[in-house]
């Protein structure tokens, strides 16, 4: 390979292009489409010399939050199960907010996980514990060159829409600005408000790095622990599991077993005392008129199906 082709497809994978296409056939880890996965743990290791302040350490645990409601909400409940409805601006504005959780457009993420409802748990799951192993269903998948690609046939009914072709392919740009505006801002914040103790260099470290690389392994969990750890109520085909701790991270996605069970409701927690943060959200959202027609869990899909609990 040139030298200069390697070094174009090091600034593609930074700078996402993310087509939509029949996907990539071939096989094995793509090293170089890797580089920005791998920047980000290493990045992380600069705390070291950053160092922390209280400031630093609430602004990504924020911005976590933020994001991972982006994921949950919209590139999950929305773009992968359309299981709740909303005007055309603000379906746009969720694709953009989704990209900020660095994995990658809300094209690619909903024809990858509609695969998984397909195939779960079966050879042709992308990231299936059980067939896989637990490192490949945790982040070995995300570096396949067979996954790198928006596979149309699992998103024909968003592709008709042009900007989210757009916002999909150069997904990536929206964390490259993300992280120089946190830059910008921890180091105004440092000039002018000393007392904050933090500057440039730390909020980028603590508020884009550490608080991306936790939100992309807590998502991750989903697909590996979430198949092999806690309890199932429905007897579903594949290995799903509602996992409690899974869910304090992901704003109510623990609740897997459920999920696989009726994955077109916009809910996860199927009772009151399953608590399900995005539900909550989307619930406050849908009183603004700015999402609507959140889908039900009917009462006969919440009772069907169930394993008898043993005495
Ligand atoms: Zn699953
Ligand atoms: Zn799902």
């Amino acid at each position: 390979m040139k030298f200069s082709n390697i070094l174009t497809s090091v600034i593609r994978s930074f700078l996402g292009d993310y087509r939509v296409n029949e996907g990539d056939t071939r096989r094995g880890v793509d090293w170089i489409g890797s580089i920005p996965f791998m920047v980000l743990h290493i990045a992380c290791l600069a705390v070291i010399w950053v160092g922390w302040s209280w400031f630093a350490v609430l602004f990504a645990l924020i911005f976590y939050l933020v994001r991972m409601f982006s994921i949950t909400a919209f590139y999950h409940r929305y773009f992968s199960h359309r299981s709740f409805k909303t005007h055309r601006f603000f379906q746009c504005l969720f694709a953009i907010w989704g990209c900020s959780a660095v994995q990658r457009g809300p094209l690619w993420w909903a024809a990858i996980h509609r695969h998984h409802h397909i195939y779960s748990d079966t050879e042709h799951d992308t990231h299936s514990p059980r067939i896989h192993g637990f490192l490949w269903s945790h982040i070995g998948w995300i570096s396949a060159r067979e996954n790198y690609e928006t596979r149309v046939k699992y998103v024909k009914d968003w592709i008709k829409f042009p900007e989210l072709v757009f916002i999909n392919r150069y997904a990536q740009v929206v964390p490259i600005v993300e992280a120089v505006i946190i830059f910008i801002v921890g180091a105004l914040l440092g000039i002018h408000m000393p007392e904050l103790n933090t500057d440039g260099p730390q909020l980028l470290i603590w508020g884009f790095f550490i608080s991306t690389v936790v939100c992309s392994h807590a998502t991750f969990s989903i697909n590996s622990f979430d198949h092999m750890y806690g309890t199932r109520r429905y007897n579903t085909p594949d290995t799903s599991r509602n996992n409690f701790i899974a869910t304090l991270f992901t704003l109510g996605e623990g609740w897997h077993n459920n999920h696989h069970h009726y994955p077109i409701t916009a809910r996860a927690g199927f009772y009151w005392w399953e608590i399900d943060i995005t539900w909550y959200l989307l619930v406050i959202l849908s009183w603004f008129r700015i999402v609507r027609e959140l889908r039900p869990l009917p009462d006969h899909i919440r009772k069907k199906n169930r394993i008898p609990v043993e005495e």
